[in-house]
């Protein structure tokens, strides 16, 4: 197979594997900046360009979309399954992911476990938003925040008050959440490929933070999970429409929570936490998934 890799940066950890994976078992793959594709919709034949010619068939593309790209990145990816290539995660599933309250409504209308969750607009709901999440401490989190930016913990009522004020007052979109506190600043990411978990780990977040995540200062390191969460992840992958997902979890009291579904889980910390071959194991997923490409048979002569 040819495989294409949508990234900004080949020097990127996670896209240096997936080329590793895709060679050592035979299969070409070539980095593709998202940035340098551009594409000709209006015509019958849609097709992608890249840095001044036609860009080559590919059997495969796989996204790596970062956030702060998703709109161009999920109009590239388009226009490949315009063209009928087999994408490991498709557009409307990568932009889904990348809105956290849209996200929440979808796995909730899957009956998956969320930690409450509130989002209003007016600054008059306030105060019946705050009770709406059973009051502080409670977490506050910029809609399209990632990495832990944007996510707040207020520790009283009062102090949630004015900080939801403030990101009303700027306009930014916010959710209210309910603070899973029995989780102790740990989180669990479970990497979710075609249908089965295939690896898992633990992140604590570091001494004084509440947020676990690894860019933050949080640690991680593997972790046995419960068929309980197994199935959960699963079912939150599923239901976002990912194939390659990131699921985090909290464990809270009366089970495991989502915290989000990540469209392109980093490959790093889960690689090096666990020892696992993740990048192997999604290329294998791709060639199992993806159709060989149709070879047109030449036109009999005459
Ligand atoms: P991001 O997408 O920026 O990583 P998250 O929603 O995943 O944002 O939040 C970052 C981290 O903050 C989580 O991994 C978790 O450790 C912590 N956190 C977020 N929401 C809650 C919550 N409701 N209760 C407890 N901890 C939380």
């Amino acid at each position: 197979m040819h495989i294409g890799i949508l990234s900004r940066n080949s020097r990127l950890y996670s896209t240096r594997r997936l080329i590793e994976a895709a060679e050592a078992r035979g299969h070409t793959a070539r980095v593709v900046d998202t940035l340098r594709c551009y594409m000709n919709i209006a015509s019958h034949r849609p097709s992608i360009h890249y840095k001044g010619a036609e860009i080559e068939h590919f059997d495969a593309v796989v996204p790596r979309i970062g956030a702060s790209v998703t709109f161009y990145g999920c109009a590239v990816l388009r226009q490949f399954e315009m063209m009928g290539t087999y994408v490991v995660n498709d557009s409307v599933a990568i932009s889904r992911s990348r809105d956290k309250l849209r996200s929440l409504q979808l796995l909730s209308r899957k009956g998956l476990g969320l930690p409450v969750t509130g989002f209003a607009h007016s600054p008059d709901d306030i105060p019946d938003l705050i009770t709406m999440v059973k009051g502080a401490p409670l977490v506050i989190k910029l809609l399209e925040g990632t990495q832990g930016i944007g996510v707040v913990l207020a520790e009283t009522n009062q102090a949630a008050e004015s900080v939801i004020q403030a990101f009303m007052g700027m306009k930014a979109n916010i959710m209210v959440q309910e603070y899973i506190k029995e989780a102790r600043g740990a989180d669990i990411r479970c990497l979710v490929v075609g249908d089965k978990v295939v690896a898992s780990m633990k992140r604590q977040a570091a001494d004084g933070e509440f947020r676990s995540n690894l860019h933050r200062g949080g640690t991680a390191s593997e972790i046995r999970i419960t068929p309980e969460e197994r199935s959960t992840a699963i079912r939150a992958a599923k239901a976002m429409g990912l194939s390659v997902a990131g699921v985090d979890l909290l464990r809270a009291n009366h089970g495991p929570v989502i915290m989000e579904v990540n469209s392109s889980p980093g490959l790093q910390g889960i690689e090096t936490a666990t020892g696992k071959d993740i990048a192997g194991l999604i290329i294998d997923h791709i060639a199992k998934s993806a159709a060989p490409a149709k070879k047109i048979p030449p036109k009999p002569k005459g």
